[in-house]
């Protein structure tokens, strides 16, 4: 017979998300109908299981990466606010994002002829490809390329090519760590085509605003335009998450979609943007535009 999987962040039923850095005092549960893999991968510790609500579950280091219930509202905005923010997307870049679910969504756009994914893990794709198909259908798709390497030495290859480069990392602590700093901005400045335009994520204002300040100061530093826009999402923690958008092109408003489908296309599309949301994702609450926007 064989033995039942356990793993440390779930007890008497419960999967509980704890970390004293990154969310001190706090912790999203979720209830275990079954855990379905658990493995310690080159990179990190691995888990996926079934959850009683929110469909299969990643959890990457004991922080959830996605659920199939609401995983759409995060790859959704991750994607399209940088790909409506081109007027011709052809060339587009994935850094992380080995569940596939961002390159679901960006070769849903018509001009985009190449989409290239690197994650430094393998086992996330594998495990992916195997428990969440509804995201890994992105990794298949005929304009897909996925490398297995480090994001930053593979961006490091790269000059003038990419049009759209989407950062759909981890949290900072652990590999994802260099993809938060200014050298790894540069290097995507360096591999984006003449006004090209990025985001990356960007971590939660109730937890986070001093990291995101900072984010946005190295962005800034290397992007004439640099802003932070968010999702609402409940299981990242404190159920919201952002993004910095950034662009190349000195005048491009980034809050305003430069192409927008007609409403019948755009549910026929996506289940979470719209030209409306993409305008609105980028307007702060008072305290948090007033310590991100101040000088
Ligand atoms: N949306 C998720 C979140 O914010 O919780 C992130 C999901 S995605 C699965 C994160 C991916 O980034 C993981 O698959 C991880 O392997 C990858 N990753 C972490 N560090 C990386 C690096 N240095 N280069 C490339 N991929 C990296």
């Amino acid at each position: 017979m064989s033995e039942e999987l356990t793993h440390y962040t779930i007890k008497d039923g419960w999967f509980r998300e704890v970390s004293d850095e990154l969310w001190p005092g706090q912790a999203m549960t979720l209830r275990v109908n079954k855990i379905l893999h658990v493995e310690k991968s080159k990179y990190q510790d691995v888990l996926v299981f079934e959850s009683s609500n929110y469909g299969n579950v990643l959890v990457l280091d004991g922080v959830i990466q996605a659920t199939e219930r609401d995983e759409f509202a995060y790859q959704e905005m991750i994607a399209h606010l940088a790909l409506f923010n081109h007027p011709n997307p052809k060339k587009v870049l994935v850094i992380g994002g080995g569940d596939g679910g961002v390159l679901r969504e960006v070769v849903k756009h018509e001009s985009v002829e190449e989409a290239v994914l690197c994650d430094i893990d393998e086992a996330v794709i594998r495990v992916s490809s195997k428990y969440l198909p509804t995201m890994a259908v992105g990794l298949n798709h005929p304009k897909s390329k996925v490398h297995v390497e480090d994001g930053f030495k593979f961006l490091a290859q790269y000059k003038n090519t990419f049009d759209v480069i989407i950062t759909d990392s981890s949290d900072p602590e652990g590999p994802a760590e260099s993809l938060f700093q200014k050298p790894y901005f540069e290097l995507l400045n360096e591999a984006l085509t003449e006004n090209g335009v990025i985001t990356t994520q960007a971590e939660n204002i109730w937890l986070h605003i001093a990291l995101i300040k900072d984010l946005k100061k190295a962005c800034s530093e290397v992007f004439p335009v640099a802003e932070y826009a968010y999702t609402t999402i409940p299981t990242y923690p404190s159920g919201q998450i952002g993004f910095m958008v950034c662009s190349k092109d000195k005048n491009r408003k980034v809050n305003t979609p430069l192409r927008v489908l007609d409403s019948e296309k755009e549910k026929e599309l996506f289940k979470y943007y719209n030209a409306e949301i993409h305008k609105a994702s980028f307007v702060l609450p008072t305290w948090a535009n007033g310590i991100l926007n101040s000088e």
